[in-house]
Formats: C-alpha cells, structure tokens, sequence
C-alpha cells in the first residue's frame, strides 16, 4: 500500500511541486499518473522512493511512514521498489545479465538464484537470447526491455515508470506497454506518462495532477479531464 495523506512539496526558492495531495495506491494495482510537463509526477516518483522528503504530510509505505525523517530502512525500500525511466539508465559497459544482475548482486544473492532471476526476468520481457549482448546492440525498445525487466527481478512489489515510452516510437511504444501489461495483478505499477492514447486504451485507474494539484483520481478512467 502507498499512502500520500497531505503531501505538499516545496522546493527552495519557493516553486510547489506538490500541494496538498492525499492519494491511496493499493497492493497490485495498475494506474497512470498524468498530467502535464511540471505538473508534479516526476515529484510522487521521488518521493515514494525517498529520494526527496515532503515539506509537510506523511507518506505510508505498507506499516512505515517514509516521510519521517526518523524512517532508517531507505536501503530496504528501495529493494522493494523498482525504476523504468524514460532514457532506460542502461549500463553501455555491462551487458544485458550484468545490467539486470547489479540489484541481486549487492543484495548478495547466490550466483544460481540470481541466473535463475535474470532467466525468468529476460523470458518476462522477451528477450531470452540477448544475455550476452551489451546495450550498444539493442534498439532503443529492447533497452526499454532491459530496463523492465531490471525493475521487476528479484520480486519487486512496486514498480515505477516515469515516461516509460517518451522516447520511443508509437509501435514499440505499444509493445512496451503490453510489457507492463503482463506484470498487472502481479505487482503495483505506476506509470507516469503523457501518452495519451495508451492510457485511454487502458481503462485503468487514472490519477490526473496539474500545478501540483490532483484535478482528477478516476477507476478506469482516461487522459482527458
Ligand atoms: P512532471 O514530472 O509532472 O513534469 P515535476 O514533478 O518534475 O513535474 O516538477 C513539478 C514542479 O516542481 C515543476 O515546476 C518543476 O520545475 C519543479 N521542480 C522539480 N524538481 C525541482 C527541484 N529540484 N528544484 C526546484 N524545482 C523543482
């Protein structure tokens, strides 16, 4: 569960980010945040995985509120918590097992468990004969792959996405969504984006933010307002 009860957020100089902004995100639930450029999406991001702190209002992860500044299990969060961002953030000098292995590895996981994870993670995402190639060789939507199935090994419950298909073209813009699609049920999924037809296709819940504000929080819900 992903709380945010009152969550506002200014940053120095005085710009809000985030205004008083109360949401609830169940276990395995599947939504889109949207909006748009600045409208605050990238912030709930960073937050939820405490990259930033709030300015004032709490935010539960499950029992913990992660906005406390007394709350000492970042580490531990952030293993729960899985990242696809819009320019993939690829390792050009690991190849595809290593980029996608890096999480498991510093969690220290034994080399057998972490093969069988990144083989299950690859099939997930399709790209089961790619182990050895380095990113150079991908196309910018097997990147993307990559990037998926490197937020989802190792049992993540939440994954995020922030413009998970920005840089991608309609068609595999699609693909990558069916991606998504296939995790649903299975994990949280949040992903931010401005794609408008996806997220009308969809018919998942939508949260809707401008200025900082949320303007709309509909079940099946679509882009427009
Ligand atoms: P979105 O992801 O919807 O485009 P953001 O969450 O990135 O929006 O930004 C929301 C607002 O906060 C914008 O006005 C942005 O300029 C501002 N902002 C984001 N990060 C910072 C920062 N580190 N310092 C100052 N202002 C910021």
């Amino acid at each position: 569960m992903i709380k945010f009860d009152n969550v506002t957020k200014k940053f120095l100089l005085g710009t809000v980010a985030l205004n008083n902004v109360s949401f609830e995100i169940t276990d395995n639930e599947f939504l889109f945040l949207v909006g748009p450029s600045g409208a605050g999406k990238t912030t709930v991001i960073k937050l939820i995985l405490r990259e930033i702190l709030p300015s004032s209002g709490s935010i539960m992860i499950d029992d913990f509120d992660i906005a406390s500044k007394n709350f000492s299990q970042t580490t531990v969060l952030r293993r729960n918590i899985g990242v696809v961002f819009q320019d993939f953030k690829i390792l050009s000098d690991k190849n595809i097992f290593e980029n996608i292995a890096l999480g498991l590895k510093v969690m220290n996981s034994p080399l057998i468990e972490i093969k069988s994870k990144v083989k299950e993670a690859l099939q997930l995402v399709g790209l089961s004969k790619q182990e050895e190639v380095f990113p150079v060789q991908l196309s910018a939507g097997e990147l993307q792959r990559v990037a998926i199935a490197r937020a989802v090994v190792g049992e993540r419950k939440i994954i995020l996405a922030d413009e998970p298909t920005g840089n991608l073209d309609p068609k595999t813009a699609w693909e990558i969504m069916r991606v998504f699609k296939k995790l649903e049920g299975q994990r949280t999924i949040v992903i931010a984006t401005h794609n408008t037809d996806i997220v009308n296709s969809f018919k998942k819940r939508v949260i809707a933010l401008k200025e900082g504000k949320i303007i709309k929080d509909q079940r099946k819900g679509g882009y427009e307002i």
